[in-house]
C-alpha cells in the first residue's frame, strides 16, 4: 500500500512560526531570540536541513548538542487514522495500514519539568524545518524598518513582505543612488581642487583651500573622505612640491 505523509493545517503551523519570529511581545522576547538563531542558521545554510546538522556536527560540543537535540527530540505515536488533524499535536502524520497513522510531533524532552524557553524555541523551529512549505518562508523583509518575516505568496517573491515595502524600498534605493551620485561629483570635484592645490604655492591647508573654492564642500566632509579613503592629499609639503610645479 501506498504510505502518505501529510502536514495537516499546514498553513496555520508555517503561520504561527512566522507570528513567533515577527513578535515584539517582551514575554516571548527569549523564546523568539532563540527561534531567530535557529532560523538565521538554517536559512544560512540555504535551509538545507541536512547542510545545517553536517554544519552542527563538525561544530563545538554546545553545536553537537544542538544538532542530536534536533536529531533526537521527536515523539511518534501510534493514532487511529480518524483522528482529526490536529496541527498542534501532530504536525506530520503518516497514514499506515489498518486505518493507522503514525503522527510525528517535535517533542524537546521536556517531561519531566516545564519546557524551557529555549525548548519551546526549539518545538517552533523543527516544525519549521519538517514542513514541506518551509521553502515559502521569507524574510527578514529588506525593507529595514519592516524586517518582517513573512509567508511567500510565489516561490518567486522578491525580497519584500508586501508591495507597501517594495515601494518604499525602492523609493530608498533610488534615493540611495541620488546621494551616491551627488557624493561622486562632490568627489570629483573635491579632487580637481586638490591637483589646484598643489600646483599652487599658497600657505592655506588643502582643506581650506578646497573648501573655499567649492561652496558646497565643509572640511568636515574633505576629512571624512580622506579618512575613508576616498580622497588621496598630500601628507606632507614635501609630497605636494613633489606633485606640482617646484617653484
Ligand atoms: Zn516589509
Amino acid at each position: 500500500m501506498r504510505k502518505r505523509v501529510t502536514f495537516r493545517d499546514d498553513v496555520r503551523a508555517l503561520r504561527y512560526v512566522v507570528e513567533l519570529l515577527n513578535t515584539k511581545d517582551p514575554i516571548y522576547r527569549e523564546t523568539r531570540e532563540e527561534l531567530l538563531k535557529l532560523t538565521t542558521m538554517w536559512m544560512a545554510t540555504k535551509r538545507s536541513g541536512q547542510e545545517l546538522l553536517n554544519q552542527l556536527w563538525e561544530g563545538n560540543a554546545h553545536a553537537r548538542r544542538l544538532a542530536s537535540q534536533i536529531q533526537g527530540d521527536w515523539k511518534a505515536l501510534l493514532i487511529p487514522s480518524d483522528t482529526p488533524p490536529s496541527h498542534a499535536s501532530f504536525p506530520i502524520r503518516v497514514t499506515l495500514n489498518g486505518g493507522f497513522d503514525i503522527g510525528i510531533t517535535p517533542s524537546p524532552r521536556s517531561q519531566q519539568h516545564q519546557a524551557s524557553r529555549k525548548e519551546i524555541a526549539r518545538f517552533h523551529f523543527l516544525t519549521l524545518l519538517a514542513h514541506p512549505q518551509s521553502e515559502m518562508l521569507g524574510g527578514p523583509c529588506a525593507w529595514k524598518p519592516c524586517s518582517r518575516y513573512y509567508i511567500m505568496r510565489t516561490r518567486r517573491q522578491t525580497v519584500y513582505c508586501s508591495r507597501k515595502c517594495a515601494n518604499k524600498g525602492s523609493a530608498a534605493d533610488a534615493t540611495r543612488r541620488m546621494l551616491d551620485k551627488a557624493r561622486q561629483g562632490k568627489l570629483a570635484r573635491a579632487n580637481k581642487a586638490l591637483a589646484m592645490w598643489a600646483e599652487d604655492s599658497t600657505a592655506v591647508s588643502w582643506k581650506v583651500f578646497v573648501s573655499s573654492r567649492e561652496i558646497d564642500i565643509t572640511p568636515s566632509f574633505l576629512t571624512r573622505a580622506a579618512n575613508q579613503g576616498e580622497l588621496r592629499p598630500p601628507r606632507t609639503r614635501h609630497e605636494r612640491r613633489k606633485g606640482g610645479r617646484t617653484k
